[in-house]
């Protein structure tokens, strides 16, 4: 039997799981849920219904894990410990600092109800979180570095479309080439914000209004540019929709570290990600996770995970007898 899939809100992630569903031979979508109208939200798998959010509850028996595809700031708080106390559940919310509170209001609904929730699936955190992990045991006393892009950044985009004179605008987070370069070489530099990454806007501007101040607003912006070295592109709204539509990212994650009596020994360990589309991978990354939380509940499991719980052989669509004769 396949294992059914629900998922619950259908933005750009909501969309991904919906492909990486197609993907995976061993799954089904069984429904997808919405806050809004039903009737408004078009998916794209034949055959499969559009329902309202309050009728899930209704379905808990005929979906194994239902993936949550809301937004970290207001919707997983609230939607993953409730609905982990009628289904497995996965999201993948990423406000670092409020994981532990995360964590445990997920782990109280889901034990008490029999479930399983996996919190915090994606790439970071996810898969950049698992790989920072396995170096650092590996090469204890040692470095760590993130790069982030070169990506889109939503929070950052977002921040340009608020200031006044704005209609539309894509921010690019890229790292610093020679930062890069140094910390692969095992240099353990220390860098600031601004000699790590840079930071590139493509700004649609409302007829007449003033570049001169919306640039400067944004370059001096606080927590969002003032740290960093920002240029700014005025475009037309056709040159953001031909040359800025996708939401590309990426980054690399890496450990240097020294082995040896007398550490006469240097290792780098690095993980890197070029993504064409951030939410359809962090969506594949999600649905492998979904296995995990299927198998594990399965198994009698409950209460929260993180990517850090999961064995890896939980992940694929593989026998362990099948992945010890072809991976090991
Ligand atoms: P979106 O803004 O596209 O979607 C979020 C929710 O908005 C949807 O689930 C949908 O819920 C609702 N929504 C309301 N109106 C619309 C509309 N007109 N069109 C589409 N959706 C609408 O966010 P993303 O899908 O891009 O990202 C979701 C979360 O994923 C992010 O907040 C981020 O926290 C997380 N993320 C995590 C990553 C990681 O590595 N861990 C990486 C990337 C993202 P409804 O259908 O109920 O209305």
């Amino acid at each position: 039997m396949r294992i059914r899939i629900g998922i619950m809100g259908y933005g750009n992630l909501g969309r991904g799981v919906e492909c990486a569903v197609k993907h995976n031979p061993d799954m089904e979508l069984k429904a997808v849920f919405t806050r809004r109208a039903p009737e408004n939200v078009k998916i794209l798998t034949p055959g499969v219904k559009v329902y309202h959010a309050d009728e899930a509850v209704s379905m808990k028996d005929e979906i194994d894990v239902l993936i949550l595809c809301g937004g970290s700031s207001t919707d997983l708080p609230v939607q993953t410990p409730e609905l982990a106390k009628y289904f497995n559940v996965v999201d993948s919310f990423d406000t670092h600092a409020r994981i532990p509170e995360h964590f445990d209001a997920v782990d109280g609904a889901a034990k008490e109800n029999g479930h399983v929730g996996i919190i915090s699936v994606g790439w970071d955190p996810g898969m950049f979180s698992l790989n920072r992990l396995y170096a650092g045991a590996i090469l204890p006393g040692g470095h760590d570095a993130t790069f982030w892009g070169k990506g889109v950044s939503q929070g950052h985009s977002d921040a340009i479309r608020r200031i006044d004179g704005v209609k539309d605008a894509r921010q690019y987070t890229i790292p610093v080439e020679s930062a890069l370069e140094a910390v692969r070489a095992g240099k353990n530099p220390e860098l600031t914000a601004r000699e790590k990454h840079t930071r590139e806007c493509f700004v649609v501007a409302e007829e007449g209004a003033d570049l001169e101040r919306i640039e400067k607003e944004i370059v001096t912006m606080p927590n969002y540019f003032a740290d960093y070295d920002t240029t700014v592109h005025f475009i037309s709204e056709e040159e953001l929709m031909r040359d800025h539509a996708g939401i590309p990212h990426g980054g690399v994650v890496i450990r240097s570290g020294k082995t040896g009596w007398e550490d006469e020994n240097s290792h780098v360990i690095e993980y890197s990600l070029k993504l064409d589309s951030n939410p359809e991978f962090t969506a594949s990354v999600i649905v492998a996770y979904a296995r995990a939380a299927y198998r594990l509940n399965q198994e009698g499991q409950t209460g929260c995970k993180t990517v850090f719980d999961i064995a890896p052989a939980y992940l694929s669509a593989e026998s362990g007898e099948e992945l010890r004769k072809r991976l090991l």
